[in-house]
């Protein structure tokens, strides 16, 4: 079993499909929201990976937005944001928004050409009660992974544009974390099947999140 810290910051973390996340930390923090249901709490962080559909989704973002909502993501995104605050990054930054250490990381391809390295797409490290948690993004298996110190990391497992289920496992034993969650499936690409094949050959101990 995890320690006690992961499990209850695990508490805090919700997955709204796909690589939508909203975690309930003392800030209301989402990351890539992409087709929410109605009545989602508003955001007070959003943080985008990247300018692809299923990940900057305009119209999700704007049902999140109240006054004093920071969006932090890369310049091909936060130069199309409207009504909010931006904050931009690029990979390798560490940046703190409302009390929260963000940290920017590389986010590629290595054997395909939808996320090109030149692209500056980034995934992110947000530090919530102590608790490191990663979410990586659309990317491959990529050797700064290897550098990568977190706790929760929030893998893509679903292959074509990303990782398949097989590369997460081989990601997931290079970064060490003390919890891995898949994702990036269930919506465009991939489905639970390849969850469920990544989480039986994980080194590490995986979480197959439900959909709340
Ligand atoms: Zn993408
Ligand atoms: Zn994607």
């Amino acid at each position: 079993m995890v320690d006690e810290a992961v499990q209850k910051v695990l508490k805090k973390i919700h997955w709204l499909g796909h690589d939508a996340f909203r975690i309930d930390a003392d800030k209301v923090i989402y990351i890539d929201p992409y087709q929410l249901e109605a009545g989602e709490p508003k955001a007070d962080i959003i943080l985008i990976t990247h300018d692809h559909f299923d990940h900057y989704s305009p119209d999700d973002v704007k049902k999140l937005l109240k006054p004093g909502t920071t969006v932090v993501s890369i310049a091909a995104v936060t130069k199309k944001v409207r009504g909010a605050a931006v904050e931009t990054v690029k990979p390798g930054d560490k940046v703190t928004v409302q009390g929260f250490a963000l940290e920017a990381v590389p986010a590629y391809n290595v054997n395909k050409q939808f996320h090109p390295k030149s692209a500056g797409h980034v995934g992110f490290i947000v530090t919530v009660d102590g608790v490191r948690i990663y979410h990586a993004g659309d990317t491959d298996f990529i050797p700064e992974m290897k550098d990568l110190r977190v706790d929760i990391a929030l893998l893509p497992v679903s292959g074509t544009y990303v990782m398949t289920a097989d590369e997460a496992v081989q990601a997931a034993g290079t970064i060490k974390p003390k919890l891995a969650i898949p994702m990036h499936y269930g919506a465009i690409v991939g489905g639970l099947s390849d969850a469920q094949r990544f989480a039986q050959a994980c080194p590490v101990e995986t979480v197959i999140l439900e959909k709340s």
